[in-house]
């Protein structure tokens, strides 16, 4: 059963009380009033015309351009505002406004019949219909969309109410215009997320014939809770902020998998992490389900109390939505041991004290200090280089002088970069939010950890080495490609200019579906996301085991058990690549597949 939570909007920059309806909401109702055709392009275009003509011919020169104007001394900040949007589309506001609003209304919802738009907004992605679902509070997602808001919304379209205004980057913008782009922004990129998940579990159905009702049942989730809550920041102001948590499937044992926050955390995304979290724990023969959540927001604009504030309120309101027993989060991008110490103590702190000792297992990914498993921290990137090891003894590959590249430095990139310069290898680049870097001799992965550490976790600025483009990183010529950041790095665009012989995914969901078809024709290996970087959630079952037990593992039983599950799992991927004749994406997908149709079978569907 489908269980949406759905509270109040989040408005952010909102101070007056005044309940505003959501913009795509506004879109919708306005586009039903009336039926004019038209774009906001040609609009712009038609006036700019007929000033011309007014002009008498008298040519004008280009529309000042955003960067080009002062904001640097905003003394009436609205009036600013209004004067440069003007400057920068060429005409004036009211204008503007007078044609623009409904065309762009009509405009929008011309895009929003595109197939791009069915297909993110498709419920569910194995629906043979592929029924369109009007979206919700997201409204506009393609490029030609943010394009058209780029260049209409310098502001945030409302100069007389806005009250947050101001200079950055260059530009005047809102506090909702920001919030928007970066969503926006972020929504691009990762359309395809929930798609390539579902084009990779139906390739997979196909070439071992998955009995069609198993089929329907895992290309659902189980639960799905969409939260708005509200906090309060340090300037005393309450902002709303929205939390998920979706929960595939529980067949095989509790919901788990981790918490992202992040400006792109959306229902898609974190329906496609949690599915990717079913198949990896079965893949690694765990008794675990699988679920994912997050808060979409970027934290490195809150102070670590605001941080706090937040975690507690989402878990708070997330209530028996998790559960010891039921579904257990973990960190993921943007969370660490820290945050999950202050989800286990307002969890902890809503049960009898009488039951809080036997509840610890709520989370992983702990502090050692707060019930934590030694070995939890850099599981993923052990687990990796596990992984890399078996490969290179399989295709006798000399590790200890190969070269490697990791894009993403956070828990995963620098654990797995840490411990494969301990077997030899030399890191050549590396690329994280901040940038990318090269030093053709090597780059050592402890020290650049050392200087992240006190450089807000990024590698930008590290002095032993050189910066470079995103796309001179991507064609650095080394053996092994780490991809440890985001979905989506390795397309059909980036996969032509890998030089690598292996890429080891330790992302989630990096490589897109185009990506990997280019990656097999190219001949360059891959250990897919879903065996890679399960060393992850072993070590999370292995801490949730000593919380169940009051025990306390050695560091060595814990890298011993990881080991012996890993390579348990990468022989038996590969058995199933060579059986089925298959790449071992699909090989993966099979393994989990047919682990979860046996269980399904035997247990039948209740009633
Ligand atoms: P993290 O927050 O510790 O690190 C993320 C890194 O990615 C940071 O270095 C950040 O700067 C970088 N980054 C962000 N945007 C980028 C961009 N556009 N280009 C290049 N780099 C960018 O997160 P993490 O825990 O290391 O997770 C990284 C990936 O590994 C995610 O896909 C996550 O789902 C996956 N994963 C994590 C774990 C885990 O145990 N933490 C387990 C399995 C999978």
């Amino acid at each position: 059963m489908s269980t949406v939570i759905e509270t109040r909007k989040r408005k952010k920059g909102k101070e007056k009380g005044v309940t505003s309806v959501p913009r795509s909401r506004q879109v919708e109702t306005a586009a039903e009033r009336n039926g004019k055709a038209g774009n906001v392009a040609s609009a712009v275009e038609t006036i700019k015309a007929k000033q011309r003509r007014r002009s008498n011919g008298v040519k004008q020169g280009p529309p000042t351009t955003a960067s080009t104007v002062d904001v640097t001394s905003p003394t009436k900040p609205k009036a600013h505002a209004k004067r440069i949007r003007e400057e920068r589309v060429g005409v004036k506001v009211e204008e503007l406004q007078r044609v623009s609003k409904e065309e762009k209304v009509e405009e929008l919802q011309t895009i929003s019949k595109t197939k791009e738009w069915k297909l993110l907004y498709m419920p569910y992605p194995f629906d043979d219909k592929m029924k369109f679902t009007p979206p919700g509070a997201s409204a506009v997602t393609t490029e030609k969309e943010i394009e058209a808001y780029k260049g209409l919304c310098l502001t945030c379209e409302k100069d007389e109410t806005c009250t947050t205004v101001r200079p950055e980057g260059g530009v005047w913008r809102c506090e909702e215009y920001e919030q928007r782009t970066t969503t926006l922004e972020s929504l691009a990129r990762k359309r395809s997320v929930y798609e390539n998940v579902a084009r990779q579990f139906a390739k997979a159905a196909e070439l071992m014939d998955l009995d069609p009702n198993i089929r329907a049942i895992l290309s659902r989730t189980t639960n799905e809770a969409v939260i708005n809550f509200p906090v309060k920041m340090d300037d005393s102001k309450i902002m709303m902020f929205t939390g998920y948590r979706v929960q595939h499937c529980n067949l095989l044992g509790p919901f788990k998998g981790g918490l992202r926050f992040h400006p792109s955390v959306d229902l898609d995304e974190i329906r496609a992490l949690a599915m990717w979290m079913t198949w990896k724990s079965a893949i690694v023969d765990i008794p675990f389900g699988g679920a994912k959540g997050g808060i979409q927001m970027d934290p490195s604009k809150y102070s670590t109390e605001e941080l706090e504030r937040i975690t507690r309120r989402f878990t708070f309101a997330l209530g028996n939505n998790i559960g010891p027993e039921y579904d257990i989060p973990a960190p993921d991008v943007n969370t660490n041991p820290q945050i999950m110490a202050w989800i286990l103590d307002t969890y902890l702190s809503t049960v009898p004290p009488q039951e809080r000792q036997r509840c610890m297992h709520v989370v992983t990914g702990k502090p050692v200090e707060s019930g934590g498993s030694l070995g939890r921290e850099k599981a993923t990137g052990q687990g990796i280089v596990f992984l890399l090891e078996e490969w290179a003894r399989e295709h006798e590959f000399d590790l200890k002088h190969a070269t490697f590249m990791v894009q993403g430095f956070g828990n995963v990139g620098s654990w797995a970069a840490r411990l494969l310069k301990r077997l030899g290898a030399k890191l050549i680049a590396v690329e994280d939010a901040s940038g990318a870097l090269i030093n053709t001799k090597d780059i050592d992965p402890d020290d650049l950890a050392g200087y992240a550490s006190f450089n807000k976790g990024l590698v930008g600025g590290y002095p032993k080495a050189q910066p470079i483009d995103r796309e001179t990183f991507l064609k650095t010529k080394v053996d092994i490609f780490i991809p440890a950041a985001l979905e989506n790095q390795i397309t059909a665009e980036t996969a032509p200019w890998l030089n690598v012989r292996l890429v080891a995914e330790g992302a989630n969901g990096p490589t897109d579906p185009e990506g990997d078809a280019i990656l097999q024709e190219r001949g360059i290996d891959v250990i897919p996301d879903i065996l890679c970087n399960s060393g992850g959630v072993i070590v999370s079952y292995f801490e949730w085991l000593q919380n169940k037990r009051s025990e306390l593992w050695e560091l060595e039983e814990v890298d011993c058990k990881l080991l012996k599950r890993l390579i348990s799992a990468y022989q038996k991927v590969r058995e199933t690549a060579r059986e089925h004749n298959t790449d071992w994406r699909t090989a993966a997908y099979i393994v989990a597949l047919s682990r979860l149709e046996v269980a399904y079978k035997k247990r039948g569907i209740f009633p």
